[in-house]
């Protein structure tokens, strides 16, 4: 065997996966690292789930609905109760995960010759698209509070003409969402020549008086909001993404998305999801409760703190954070060790798993001292 083997492309040759680190549960109870949401479906809606799958199990010998008709309706009515107006069906793309979706859309979108742009710190999966798809990738900065300067990012996609920019809001890992104004001047920006891409998998969770993105659609063609069930929906076994944004976009990303991409299973799973919306998004309000404490705990052990409209915090800083990090892991509670030199970011779980956290953390942090 030749010590290239296997012929791997030049740029992908010593990366590793991308993952947080997966430990298993009896060794470390407390899952705090991928923003999980912490609670699970009830018994009735896993019946219900069960008996969707079953019925689809028996038609399992043909190819799904390509076009997942059915459920690009209830995703649109979904969206049409959280912020939009008048979302139509053809104004909705979905794919296994929001991941995917935004793969698609550097696949469609991005590519050779063109650039794809964000501002760090942010969501580290982005540079992975934009390689996986030979589009040139470029950043920005945000400021020290994470927000952006909306005068040096348009001066920013002014000079390097974009094709696509990635924006999430609220930002992982920092948790910062985007003032309207900012999505506005971006999309004006970037023009006809390119797309803004609002990545609003942590959308749910926003405080109050944070609007979503969803509103600005009728104002520019050019802006593509994506979602996700992984999040708030508390689904992210099931795996699906999802995006609002003019028809003629959707449409083009018919072209690269592989046939069939929907397993029936998947549609099916998402479609009796989607009944649910109640009952999926009843502890949205819990989580968001059990955030601001978060916050407000951690400022009141003399933490630094970034604002979070996300199911997540970001706090630090740490001389050394990887101890930190195992001090916690030591204690049974795994976060994650991302972000800017010396934060970490723990995801928002329930009461009883946020209070196994701050025992883990106070007592890492005196046996330190
Ligand atoms: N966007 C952001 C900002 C995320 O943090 C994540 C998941 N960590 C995703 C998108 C993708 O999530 P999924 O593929 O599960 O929809």
């Amino acid at each position: 065997m030749s010590a290239s083997f296997p012929p791997l492309r030049d740029e992908l040759r010593g990366i590793e996966p991308y993952g947080a680190p997966q430990m298993a549960h009896d060794r470390v109870p407390v899952q705090l690292n991928v923003n999980e949401n912490p609670y699970a479906p009830s018994a009735e809606l896993a019946a219900s789930l069960a008996n969707a799958v079953s019925t689809v199990a028996l038609e399992l010998n043909r190819y799904p609905d390509r076009e997942f008709v059915a459920l690009r309706e209830q995703l649109a009515g979904y969206l049409n109760a959280s912020g939009g107006s008048d979302i139509t069906p053809d104004m909705v793309w979905a794919a296994n995960g929001s991941n995917e979706v935004m793969q698609q859309l550097l696949q469609a979108f991005g590519g050779p010759g063109r650039l794809a742009l964000s501002f760090a710190p942010t969501y580290s999966m982005y540079p992975e698209y934009a390689r996986n798809t030979l589009t040139e990738w470029a950043v920005g900065h945000r400021e020290e509070d994470f927000g952006l300067d909306l005068d040096r990012a348009r001066a920013l996609v002014e000079e390097r003409r974009p094709s696509i920019v990635l924006l999430p809001s609220p930002n992982n890992p920092t948790g910062t969402a985007l003032p309207p104004e900012a999505v506005s001047v971006l999309c004006e920006a970037v023009g006809d020549d390119g797309l803004l891409v609002v990545d609003e998998a942590y959308g749910e969770f926003r405080r109050t008086g944070t609007p979503s993105a969803l509103e600005l659609l009728p104002r520019h063609r050019n802006l593509v909001v994506t979602r996700t069930m992984s999040k708030a929906f508390a689904l992210a076994g099931a795996r699906l993404g999802y995006l609002a944004a003019d028809p003629a976009i959707c449409d083009a990303l018919r072209i690269v998305r592989l046939p069939y991409h929907l397993s029936a299973t998947t549609q099916a799973t998402a479609s009796v999801a989607l009944s649910y919306v109640d009952e999926l998004l009843a502890h949205v309000d819990d989580l968001r409760v059990e955030r601001d404490a978060t916050v407000s705990w951690l400022r009141g052990q003399g933490l630094d703190v970034a604002d979070s409209d996300a199911n997540f915090v970001l706090f630090g800083r740490f001389a050394d954070r990887h101890a930190v990090w195992q001090g916690l892991v030591d204690r049974g509670v795994l976060i994650r060790e991302t972000g800017p030199a010396g934060w970490l970011r723990v995801s928002i779980g329930t009461a009883d798993e946020m209070t196994s956290f701050r025992t883990a953390l106070t007592e890492t942090m005196e046996s330190r001292q």
